[in-house]
Parts: C-alpha cells; structure tokens; sequence
C-alpha cells in the first residue's frame, strides 16, 4: 500500500556489508534498502531476520579471506625463491620483517614453502596445544551465536535452505502477482508445498456458485467524473455508509469499525485505480514469510513492521455451497486439519450460510494464518466486484501495530469474541487443542 511508503519504520535489508565482533558478539553492518550508505547501521545476528544476505555475505568473505590468504603465500613463495638473489632489496626485507611480527601463521609459511592447507590447519591447531588457544574467527563465531554449525572443524556449514524450502519459494512466487515475493523458512521438519495445493489470488467458483461474471450485470458504480471519490459526491460511500469514508484518504487505514461490510467502488465505477475507495484492490507491498512452527505447522511471519487498520489480503479458496463444506468438513475433522471459512456476514446461523470458501485445494497466503486468542488481524465481509453479498471477499485488516518477526494470527471464532460466545462453546464437545501460546490462550477452540 502507498501509506507504508511513509511509514517511519522501513527495516528492508538490501546487503550485509561488513561484520565485526564486539565483547564476543558479532555485529553486522546493514546497508538499508531505499537508503544511502550513510545511513548504514551496525545490528545483532539477532535484530536480523535476512538469514539467505547473511549466507551470502559468509560466503563472500570466505572466498575474500581465500584470495587474501593465496596471494599472501604467492608474496611468500615469489619472495623466498628470490631471497638470495634480492636479499639486498630494503623493500622486499622491509615487508619480510613486518610479516614476521604480525604473524606467527606467515612465519611458518615461510619455514615450510610447500605448506599444504590440511598441515597449515594442523600447525595452527598445535598452537593451542602449547597453550596459545587460537582467537575463534569470525565464522566460528558466526556458527556458534547462530547455531547453524557445531563442528569444532574450521570446516564451514553455510546454512542452505532445504530443496522442499527453495521448492516451496518458487511454487509461491511463480503464482504471486499482486505483491512482492514471500519467503520460507523451515527449521522444524522436512514439510515442503502441501500436497494438492494450488496457489490463487482469486476466488475458485465451485459446482453451482453464481461466479463474478454471472454478476457483473447487478453491479452498479458510481459516476464520480475526477478520477476520486469523495464522501459526499460519491453513491459508492452515500449508499452504504452515509456519505462517510471507508478509509483514510493519506495513510488508507480503515475508519469503518469492525463487523460492517466496506463497500469498495468496483469496474463500473469511473474513478481511477488510485481512488481512496480502493485500498484492498491496490498492489501489496507487505515483506511476510511463511515459517514452520515446532507445533502449530505453517505460519506467517512479517519481515516488516505493519501499522494498524491496514489492508493485509483477501481469504481467497474454492467457494463451494454450505452443504458440500458440511460433507467436506467432517472428513477434514478426521484428518485434524480445515481450512473452511464461511461466508455467514449476512446469516443468521449456519443453517442459513449458503456458501463456504474452502482454501484446502486452492488458496493464498493467508491459508497459512493460524488462530491465536489475542489476534493482530481482524476480518471485514469487503463487496467490489462481487456483487452478491452472499459472495462477499473475507479482508484481513491489522487490529494493531504489527512487529517485525511477528506472526499474523486472526481469531477462528471470530471478531467478536468474548465471554459470552466463551461460555457457549465451552459446552461444544469437539474442540482442538489451541496452541496459539496468547496469554490470552483459553485452551482450545472449536472444530
Ligand atoms: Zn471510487
Ligand atoms: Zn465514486
Ligand atoms: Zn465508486
């Protein structure tokens, strides 16, 4: 969204320039994106979620430190081959003496011309015998504060994600049109792409489901002639909000409260794709990352700190009538696992839900989002193009600021939960164990 570009937290790391340890902890100096190298910072291993930069950025300063180290031994060789014959030269002795002093590693060199790498380690491992423990290099200690290798060797691990990872990136990212890339990460297990599933930014229209264009012809736009709507001119807004705004026109966070439907305009609106009334139709440019979690399976992380009563993404899945969801969800139960949301805005129960979207087969990200009794999203019944209300869109919005690294959790029982829904669905039977890990956490929610 265009409001994020003024957002005064803008945390994207372009490039690891440097690294240096300070009191045994490694820091990284941090060229920003979107700023100047002036502006570069010195930041923890820990503050930095960009683990495939810092892969490179190891691996760069390996063949760096090999170029050095090679080069140093051709001066040598070079050096001790004309020794007899350039002993004389103040220049060649001057750099001689000063390797001498500045190096024990050079000294040895020098003794043993034809050194091989596996001796030069063995001598400088004997150092430590003696009493003179060797100073950890900077890739040890990379290795030790992240954890990403525990060999003693000098043998580096540069922590590749797993193909089922990399395989997982690339099936997302070919299908991914409306925003930037989304990243995976898994630590956990060896969980890759869940089988069956394709990746839409659509709604899929299941067997007997009126589809968007069966529609078009009940959708009815406003005739603002500027380019944008404004509260008071536009039918979109005097209709179903009493000349109100849905969203505010600079920073596009959402001024409706939760519970009613934001009415945006649609493709027989005049206005332009900027028009304030526009917000969840406009490109993403969230930086999110699907994580594996130790209990909970997939989930999805921000890389980006994302203010309050912002647009996140539709629920997008195959809609499927209620009674196929019915059959649909009690053999998911068995499996443990459902990815039903019901588009209930205007039911009065579930008897009189007509259609579910089912996001098992066919889904975006948010398929991924999993339920916490504290949540950070909050979700609107939202109508543009689909206008039916029983086919409305599901819009996740932010209910708070978001922090970096924090998972997107919405509530599965809904926005309005409290005290009184608690104790109705403490008397249903079937419930799951809620791992959500909220203070909050009630223990469970239902199937
Ligand atoms: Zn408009
Ligand atoms: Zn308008
Ligand atoms: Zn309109």
């Amino acid at each position: 969204m265009e409001s994020m570009d003024h957002v005064d937290c803008e945390y994207e790391v372009e490039k690891v320039v440097d690294q240096k340890v300070v009191n045994g902890n490694i820091y990284y100096q941090i060229k920003w994106k979107g700023y100047d190298s002036e502006y570069n910072s010195w930041e923890p291993y820990h503050n930095l979620n960009c683990s495939e930069l810092l892969s490179r950025f190891q691996c760069e300063q390996i063949i760096r430190n090999k170029k050095i180290l090679e080069r140093k031994r051709q001066l040598l060789k070079e050096r001790d081959s004309n020794s007899s014959t350039s002993s004389k030269d103040g220049s060649s002795v001057q750099f001689y003496k000063k390797e001498i002093k500045n190096s024990t590693i050079h000294k040895e060199t020098r003794i043993q011309k034809n050194i091989s790498e596996a001796q030069y380690n063995k001598n400088n491992n004997s150092n430590s015998s003696i009493g003179v423990k060797r100073p950890m290099t900077l890739v040890e200690k990379f290795q030790q504060q992240t954890g990403f290798a525990s060999n003693k060797k000098p043998k580096i691990i540069i922590p590749i994600p797993s193909p089922k990872v990399l395989e997982f990136e690339r099936f997302l990212n070919r299908s991914i049109k409306n925003g930037p890339p989304i990243s995976v990460i898994n630590d956990i297990d060896d969980a890759g792409i869940p089988s069956n599933f394709t990746y839409v930014e659509n709604y899929v229209y299941g067997e007997g489901v009126p589809c968007r264009i069966d529609l078009s012809e009940r959708l009815v736009g406003c005739r603002c002639k500027e380019g944008y709507c404004t509260a008071k001119g536009c039918s979109c807004f005097t209709e179903h909000t009493g000349a109100r705004l849905n969203y505010d026109r600079t920073t596009f966070q959402v001024m409706l409260k939760p519970g009613n439907v934001i009415y945006e305009c649609n493709s027989k609106c005049t206005c332009l794709s900027n028009c304030v009334n526009r917000v969840s139709q406009r490109r993403s440019d969230l930086s999110l990352m699907i994580k594996r979690f130790p209990k909970k399976g997939w989930g999805v992380i921000t890389r980006r700190k994302i203010p309050e009563r912002v647009f996140v993404t539709y629920y997008y899945g195959e809609i499927i009538k209620s009674t196929e969801a019915d059959r649909r969800g009690s053999q998911y139960d068995t499996k443990g696992l459902t990815y039903l949301f019901d588009l209930d805005y205007n039911a009065e129960d579930h008897d009189e839900c007509a259609y579910t979207v089912d996001a098992t087969y066919f889904g975006n990200f948010s398929r991924f989002f999993n339920h916490s009794c504290d949540p950070n999203l909050v979700v609107y019944p939202l109508i543009n193009d689909n206008a039916d209300i029983r086919l409305h869109h599901i819009a996740f919005f932010t209910s708070r600021e978001i922090q970096v690294g924090e998972e997107l959790t919405f509530n599965y029982f809904g926005n309005f939960y409290n005290e009184e829904v608690e104790s109705g669905l403490s008397k249903i039977k079937e419930k799951y164990v809620c791992k959500c890990g909220s203070t909050k956490c009630i223990g469970y929610f239902h199937k």
